[in-house]
């Protein structure tokens, strides 16, 4: 059971949910976002989550738990609208936790109201799990500051107010605040993917900048995408669970209902044994989760490893439980912009963004590692 205010939470979640199901399908078949999720977002306010209670949001800071528990009921339905909700955080995020007066006054009422869309532009051509090898750069030219790069792969790129953007700067890297109208700043649509997304390339052609741009200080680019990471990693793991959830429901709808040899598909021994086997996964990536989000909540630095293991944990389990679910329902499984299909296509880019998972698992080794060999230090100098 969940405690309030995180029920009420998921109602108001589920509510906005359900006003999305009849054209999620349409919505999941664009990379574009779509202008009625979007509505319908903005009049949930939901997305006052995302932000700290002094610029108009819910909470004094931005909770996980309560984001993990609305990205569950948002993707279980929308990924269009799953991605447009999480993105509104992990865009901002940097703003609300180190941003000046003046930039979190200017944004973070608005990306609270959903009036405009965030943007966190990491990723590059050339720099994918190992951001520290961007090559996007400031530099210093005649008292000011300019942005050269390209960036790959940015939710939200063509629909953002602002990008959060990682580059250079001298030896180390900085966070800057750059409208998508600055001059010089350019969007292309990125390569279809799988499961449409908004996404977009963003090349930043002698963007004149100024120090006010800055995120933070100078240097501080990487703890603070770290910082986003510690609050929305979690999250994602929340939005995995969705999916499973809503593909068991898929497969148990279509294994009651359907009969082979006399009876329901679910009492043939492989379809029950996989749909046992994926509710038990889920629960147990659920309570993982909720676990971790509230730990994060707490004390969101500390906790970065097991925020990566409920990441690493809910994805593989999405992406196991959405192909039994497949699986059991045959060839009507199979069928293109059904629910079951989508949600397998939208399964497999989780297991990459935000972390893949082979690039998680060294983190959490060393965790594991550092963990019980303190552990046995104490029992070393205790006995
Ligand atoms: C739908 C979607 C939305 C995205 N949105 C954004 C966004 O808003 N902003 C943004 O900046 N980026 C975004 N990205 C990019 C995303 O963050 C990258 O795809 C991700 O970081 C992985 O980088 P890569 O794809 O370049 O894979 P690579 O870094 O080239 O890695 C390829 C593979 O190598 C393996 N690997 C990588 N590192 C390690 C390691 N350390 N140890 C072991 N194996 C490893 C993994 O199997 C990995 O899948 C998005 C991507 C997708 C698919």
């Amino acid at each position: 059971m969940l405690p309030e205010p995180y029920a009420g939470l998921r109602d108001e979640a589920r509510e906005l949910a359900m006003k999305v199901e009849p054209f999620a399908t349409e919505a999941d078949a664009i990379s574009t976002v779509h202008p009625e999720v979007h509505r319908l977002l903005a009049e949930s306010r939901l997305s006052a989550l995302l932000v700290p209670g002094a610029y108009g949001g819910r909470f004094d800071a931005v909770d996980p738990l309560a984001v993990c528990v609305v990205r569950e009921a948002l993707m279980a339905t929308s990924g269009n609208l799953d991605a447009l909700f999480a993105l509104q955080g992990i865009g901002s995020f940097a703003i609300s936790v180190a941003g000046s007066e003046q930039q979190r006054a200017r944004w973070l009422g608005r990306i609270a109201s959903a009036e405009v869309l965030a943007a966190l532009a990491l990723t590059e051509p050339e720099a994918g799990s190992d951001i520290r090898a961007v090559s996007t750069a400031v530099s210093d030219q005649d008292d000011r500051l300019v942005l050269n790069g390209q960036k790959s792969f940015i939710s939200n790129a063509g629909a953002a107010g602002f990008f959060t953007v990682f580059a250079r700067e001298r030896e180390a890297f900085s966070l800057f605040l750059v409208p998508a109208d600055a001059p010089g700043l350019t969007v292309r649509p990125s390569p279809e993917i799988i499961a449409p997304h908004v996404l977009g390339e963003v090349d930043f052609n002698g963007v004149v900048l100024d120090e006010s741009d800055r995120i933070g200080d100078a240097g501080a680019g990487f703890a603070l995408v770290m910082a986003t990471l510690c609050i929305f990693r979690v999250s994602v793991a929340a939005a995995a669970v969705g999916l499973a959830q809503a593909a068991l429901e898929e497969a148990v709808r279509h294994t009651a209902s359907r009969e082979q040899f006399g009876r329901p598909l679910y009492r043939l021994g492989p379809v029950a044994e996989r749909l046992a086997d994926s509710w038990g996964e889920i629960e147990a990536a659920r309570l993982l989760t909720y676990r971790v989000a509230e730990l994060a909540r707490a004390d969101p630095e500390g906790t970065l490893h097991l925020s990566s293991m409920a990441k690493l944990v809910a994805s593989e389990t999405a992406g196991r439980v959405v192909d039994r679910c497949v699986q059991v329902m045959g060839r009507f499984g199979l069928i293109r912009q059904s629910k079951i299909e989508r949600l397998y296509r939208m399964a497999r880019p989780m297991r990459i963004y935000e972390g893949a998972s082979e690039a998680l698992r060294p983190g959490i080794a060393r965790a594991l590692v550092t963990e019980l060999t303190d552990l046995s230090q104490e029992g070393t100098s205790a006995s």
